[in-house]
This record gives structure tokens, sequence and C-alpha cells, in this order.
């Protein structure tokens, strides 16, 4: 695949000039990563819909431009030297508002999971309590079949659509997305290109000021279990089949680890925080070294639950 070198730059500038899409030229991808990690990436388009969100995926299609989508960056690690490429953020003023209608909530994917729980809660709909706190936005939600505290997205997703390379809309119901620990149909390669546009969720009737009661819980269970206070992209690692990623690590003595300024977190073994300065490549080598001494002392292969960029 061909880089943006400086003609595929000139063409890109005209193509968003005459379409009225927003692009942003060596855009730091720290100031768009909870990470606060990642070198600049070439352009940075802000479609405002799927109209043109669509023209500019055929654009890019066309000229053999890199692509990758971004929602709220809370679960990536970018590189040092950036992304030579197209980076198509989805921010919540993507493509209209939150609709509620009977028990069926539906959200443009740049939207919040918090935008989304608040509308549930204001409609007395239950069923998404869980993913109150879940920092990331729908479309980041879906891809990664986003979990916390005994639900998943799975659970309560009804069907997503999604554009693929060429810009035609798929409506595809929940069964059919592949979704499982951590895992959607998004991140095989048949589906490369693929961007998710819009999710509904089929919600059930409850009690206002219950629902909020338990997000409220939620989100304090996670203030006190996690170092929200620092950068981070959640858990670093999958939960391995039978056994707790935190726990494994906990147990190797690596609460506290640092390599340069990342770190495993001394509050929750299973965040890598960025204590200030961190780079990608400090968190890949404290990641490398903790994954190591896992596997000679306990046995389990971890597997990072962060993506990585490129
Ligand atoms: C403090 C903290 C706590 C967290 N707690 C949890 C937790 O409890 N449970 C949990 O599951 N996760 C948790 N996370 C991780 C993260 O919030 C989730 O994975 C979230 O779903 C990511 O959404 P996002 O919009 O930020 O996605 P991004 O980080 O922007 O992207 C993640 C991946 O999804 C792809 N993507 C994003 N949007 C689209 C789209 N519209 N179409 C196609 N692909 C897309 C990206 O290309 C990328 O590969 C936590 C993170 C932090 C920082």
């Amino acid at each position: 695949m061909a880089c943006l070198d400086h003609a595929s730059k000139e063409r890109l500038a005209t193509f968003c000039t005459n379409e009225n899409i927003k692009v942003l030229w060596q855009e730091p991808m720290k100031e768009h990563t909870s990470f606060k990690i990642g070198g600049p990436a070439a352009a940075m388009a802000v479609p405002k819909d799927c109209g043109q969100l669509a023209k500019l995926m055929r654009f890019a299609a066309e000229q053999k431009v890199p692509v990758w989508y971004l929602g709220n960056g809370s679960n990536l690690l970018v590189s040092d030297e950036g992304l030579d490429g197209l980076v198509i953020l989805l921010d919540g003023a993507f493509d209209g508002e939150i609709t509620v209608e009977d028990k069926v909530l539906v959200a443009p994917a740049g939207k919040k999971l918090s935008a989304v729980c608040a509308a549930a809660c204001a409609a007395s709909l239950t069923g998404l309590e869980f993913a109150f706190g879940i920092p990331g936005s729908v479309g980041g939600a879906v891809y990664m079949n986003a979990g916390a505290y005994g639900g998943e997205m799975k659970d309560r997703l009804l069907w997503a659509e999604y554009l693929d390379l060429q810009g035609n809309l798929h409506h595809v119901p929940a069964e059919k997305l592949g979704l499982s620990y951590r895992h959607s149909c998004f991140m095989l390669p048949e589906y490369a290109g693929a961007c998710i546009v819009r999710a509904a969720f089929l919600l059930e009737q409850g009690d206002k000021q219950e629902i909020q009661r338990q997000m409220d819980d939620i989100f304090s269970r996670r203030k006190e279990k996690q170092p929200l206070e620092y950068p981070s992209a959640g858990s670093t690692f999958k939960r391995p089949q039978g056994a707790y990623a935190a726990q494994l690590i906990d147990e190797c003595g690596l609460r506290g680890f640092t390599v340069g300024g990342a770190q495993v977190s001394k509050k929750h073994a299973g965040f890598v925080i960025n204590t200030g300065n961190a780079t990608c490549e400090d968190v890949l080598e404290l990641t490398r070294q903790v994954s190591e001494k896992v596997k000679k002392e306990k046995g389990y292969e971890l597997q990072l639950e962060v993506r990585l960029l490129p």
C-alpha cells in the first residue's frame, strides 16, 4: 500500500476542500489517545456524516492511501513514528443524534458510551449500565465487543451498520458480527477497511433511579480500583483462559515494574500507565518483559488487548 507522499497529500487536500471535509495535517496522535502516546498522523479527516465518510473511503481506496479509524482513542497504542496515511476520526458530532424508540436505542458510531448510557437512563431503559465508565465510542465498543462487570456489547447489540471500502452500507444483525470476548468480525481480514457507522441496542424497561444508582456504583468501583489519574488504555492484556492477567502479573512481582515512562500500575497490575513521557517503545518493551516473565513463571501466554497502530 502507498503512503501519503507529497502528490497524494495534494490530491487529498483538494478532495477535502471540494467536499467540505475538515482535515488536519501532521496531527499528533498523542492528543487523540487516552495513553497520550503516538507520533503524528500524516492526515486526519473528520467527516460529518455517512455521505462524507463514504466518499472519503472511496477516495482513499482509489488512491491506495492507508486508512485507520479513530473512535475515542481509548484502546490504542500508536507508534512513536506516527501513521503515514489517513486517520478518519469519528467524533461525537458524526452523523447526528442518539434516538430511542420503544426499547431500541440507535447511536451513531462516534457517540461516547457515556452519552449512550445517559440516554438509556433518561428513557428508563436498563441493560447498558455495565458500559458506564468505559471511555470508548460506540464504533470502538462494537469493534472491541467491549465489556465490564459481567456485561458486554454482545448482550445488548441488536444490529450494526458499516460501510465497506467502496463506501457501500451494510446492515448486519448482531449475531452475524462474530462477537466474542474482545473480538468482532471487524478484526478479520475480510472486513479490512470496514467502518462501523451506527449501532442499535435492545434494552428493557427499568426504573430510572435504579439505573442511575447502578451506573454510579459501577463508576465508583472503577475509580476505587483503576488508576484513572494516569493516561492508559485500560486493561493492557486480555484475560487468559482460566486466569486473570492482573493477578498473574501481580504474582510475578511486577506491580510497579517500569520501563522508561511506562509502568505496571501500582494500583491495578492489569493496567500499564504512562507516568509522564512514555513512548510507544517503552510500553512495548515493558509488555514484552511482562509477558516473558508471566510465561516463564506461570505458564500463561498474555495477549495484548490494546490495539497497535500501524
Ligand atoms: C481507563 C480505561 C478503562 C477501560 N475500561 C474498559 C472496560 O472496562 N472494558 C473494555 O472492554 N474496555 C475498556 N477500556 C478500553 C476501551 O475503552 C474500549 O476498548 C473501547 O471500546 C474502545 O473504544 P474507542 O472508541 O476508544 O476505540 P479506539 O481506541 O478509538 O479504537 C479501538 C479499535 O477500534 C477501531 N474502531 C474504532 N471505531 C471504529 C469504527 N467506527 N469502525 C471500525 N473500527 C473502529 C479502531 O480502528 C481500533 O482498532 C478502557 C480504557 C481506559 C483508558
